[in-house]
């Protein structure tokens, strides 16, 4: 079968660095992948672009843009860019913006969709993932919203959140249970994440490190890792009348 995979991050590194190879691997392997950013994070992910005395917020759009394009291309994914101003504290996730998410969930139809992990501590992160499991999510499923897109409703299931930011990940809570084994595309993701050195200081070597890690917890060389988010209740604990009867 061949699985259609949204991988949605606030800002345009955050889908490469933390799920590329991952993503990489679902091209590699004939899956249809798109990969969103709500963001042009221009304000809290471009440290290199502000130091250069000339920048404006448009400027610092355009070279991230371009940047997202690039990678999304070396990926060998669908890019999407909703355009929303970052820093979600200040320019919040409205119904308006919602319903734009749920609109890339319609076009998109997802089996899979990858994105932050939850309880991340950055607002621009966590509320994008709050939106991917909630609110978008539920516009998306609505039949009564975004009739005059004309379309389809659509609703999914399997969310699984990637890695949070280096600094904070272990006290967020997350704890991964599943590992992807990316040895085969890592040299992919690597070079997915180069365009990106232009705005942010170069920490491929971070990452590195962590798919070392990963791999070693896997059996493999690299790999990436992610908690699944479980939208179905499945209530094996205590006896019901369905498995007492099996
Ligand atoms: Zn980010």
């Amino acid at each position: 079968m061949r699985l259609r995979v949204l991988a949605i991050g606030a800002h345009p590194a955050d889908v490469p660095k933390r799920a590329g190879g991952t993503v990489a691997r679902y091209v590699k392997e004939g899956h249809e992948v798109y990969m969103a950013c709500l963001t042009f994070g221009e304000t809290m992910e471009s440290q290199l672009l502000w130091e250069k005395p000339e920048m404006t917020i448009d400027k610092a759009k355009s070279i991230r843009r371009e940047e997202f394009l690039e990678s999304a291309e070396i990926l060998g994914v669908k890019p999407i860019m909703l355009g929303f101003d970052d820093n979600f504290s200040i320019h919040p996730l409205t119904e308006e913006k919602q319903l734009k998410v749920a609109e890339v969930i319609r076009r998109t139809r997802p089996h899979i969709v990858l994105t932050h992990w939850m309880m991340t501590l950055y607002d621009d992160h966590r509320l994008t993932a709050k939106s991917i499991c909630f609110k978008a999510r539920e516009l998306a499923a609505d039949p009564e919203k975004l009739k005059e897109t004309g379309l389809k409703p659509w609703s999914f299931e399997d969310i699984y959140f990637f890695e949070p930011a280096e600094t904070y990940g272990p006290i967020t809570g997350f704890l991964e249970d599943i590992y992807i084994d990316v040895t085969d595309v890592w040299e992919v993701k690597m070079k997915a994440l180069e365009p990106f050195w232009k705005s942010q200081r170069n920490n491929a070597d971070y990452y590195t490190q962590v798919a070392l890690y990963c791999g070693r917890q896997a059996g493999v060389k690299y790999a990436e890792r992610f908690v699944q988010f479980r939208t179905k209740r499945v209530l094996k604990l205590f006896p019901t009348p369905r498995n007492l009867r099996e």
